[in-house]
């Protein structure tokens, strides 16, 4: 049966995002940071491995060419790291942890697909802490769920059902470098989002140079903020808004001191309102077997990191409030990447939350996938915010999913 725990969740989750906006936004790049706060990056030299099949794997003529202009972009920028690509046999996505295992980083297509439906490709990164050099970078783009192709230099229209090859490639190899999402420049490489037929993320902006600079230049400071953003490499709207953003939140805050959240939540999500915030994937909360959103009590990553070479790390929320479906009191997600001895592995897109943090969660029905939205982030928040708007009727208790059924998450 559905219940519902004090409504605080959101409203806690609310005030440190309302804090964080109130301050100057950041302007610059974005550093893949390790759990030490430190940039990570590569020593001198980075050899990826890509299928001769690329082409044919992504349904995409002259990918292969793509792949070479995007690294090309590389080179021209004077980044003093050699990149290079090689055609050959892989071991596909991930890093092997035993002692002298063969690791090579790859670019592959992947169909099917395992990470978060909406995003267009991820890049899984492994590092060593202790010296917060890159050991593994291996890039995954969605061929199940999105048609690439290689435009013309103009793109397409943003209602083509095109995704660039090396638009997208261009980003994910940003990311393999060290660079993380740089939301405040809507027209840097490396800003999260991206539009269908878009091309504009073939070429770096100034604050593309100035990340590359400070990583592997070797005179420009390190700055431009710590940690990273939430998000994939996904579709999305514009930019910009911010100030509207804050002006919505800051109403909302004060309305939710009398107002019930779930109504807040339908005002925060207004058509029109946020129209401009980069945003997520609506959640398509109808075919969604449950919906709940919570507190996380425990982030542990799994010992056995399987045959995938993913590091595995369980999630356990303390259920605040239910949306739908059958929510346990507990509940436990397992999330790709996280963190082994000296060995640290994200997914970009799908960071690990903290322990305290607030999230929504959507698991959809027949899916494997579960989704979190962080309420302490503005595109997460929005985007959950959206999905609820969606759920037009109350809860109805339903049967939950029978254990046998391919979720990885579980009750408790
Ligand atoms: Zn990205």
């Amino acid at each position: 049966m559905a219940h519902t725990r004090a409504n605080g969740g959101l409203l806690r989750g609310l005030l440190p995002l309302l804090v964080a906006l109130m301050a100057p936004p950041v302007v610059g790049y974005e550093l893949r940071r390790d759990s030490t706060g430190e940039p990570v990056r590569w020593d001198a030299r980075v050899r990826f491995v890509v299928d001769p099949a690329f082409d044919v794997q992504l349904d995409a003529a002259d990918a292969l060419s793509a792949l070479q202009d995007a690294l090309a972009t590389y080179r021209d920028a004077g980044v003093g790291l050699q990149l290079e690509v090689v055609q050959g046999e892989h071991g596909g996505v991930g890093y092997d942890l035993r002692r002298d295992a063969p690791n090579q980083n790859t670019i592959v297509a992947l169909d099917p697909w395992e990470y978060d439906a909406s995003a267009i490709a991820v890049t899984v990164l492994t590092v060593d802490i202790r010296t917060h050099r890159i050991l593994d970078a291996d890039i995954a783009l969605n061929a199940q769920h999105r048609s690439f192709r290689v435009l013309p230099p103009e793109g397409a229209p943003s209602n083509s059902p095109w995704d660039d090859v090396q638009n997208t490639l261009t980003h994910e190899l940003g990311h393999a470098i060290g660079l993380a999402h740089n939301p405040a420049v809507p027209g840097s490489v490396m800003f999260p989002t991206a539009l269908r037929g878009e091309t504009a993320k073939r070429a770096f902006s100034a604050d593309d140079h100035a990340g590359l600079e400070a990583l592997y230049g070797g005179s420009a400071e390190l700055e431009g903020g710590g940690g990273t953003t939430a998000g994939g490499c996904s579709t999305g709207g514009g930019s910009g808004g911010l100030f509207a953003v804050v002006v919505m939140l800051l109403m909302t805050a004060l309305a939710l001191r009398r107002r019930r959240e779930a109504a807040l939540l339908v005002v925060l999500a207004g058509p029109g309102a946020l129209a401009s915030t980069p945003e997520r994937e609506v959640p398509d909360v109808a075919q969604a077997s449950l919906v709940a959103t919570g507190r996380v009590v425990r982030v542990q990553t799994l010992v056995s990191t399987g045959a995938s070479g993913l590091l595995r790390t369980e999630v356990e929320l303390e259920v605040e409030r239910c949306y739908r479906g059958s929510c346990p009191t507990r509940l436990v997600v397992v999330r790709p990447g996280g963190r082994l001895g000296h060995v640290e592995q994200w997914v970009e897109g799908h960071e690990l939350p903290r322990p305290g943090e607030s999230l929504g969660v959507v698991q959809e029905e027949g899916s494997a996938a579960t989704r979190m939205y962080s309420l302490e982030r503005v595109r997460d928040l929005v985007a959950f915010a959206r999905g609820l708007e969606r759920l037009t009727s109350p809860p109805a208790p339903r049967v939950p999913a029978p254990p046998s059924a391919p979720t990885p998450a579980r009750r408790r």
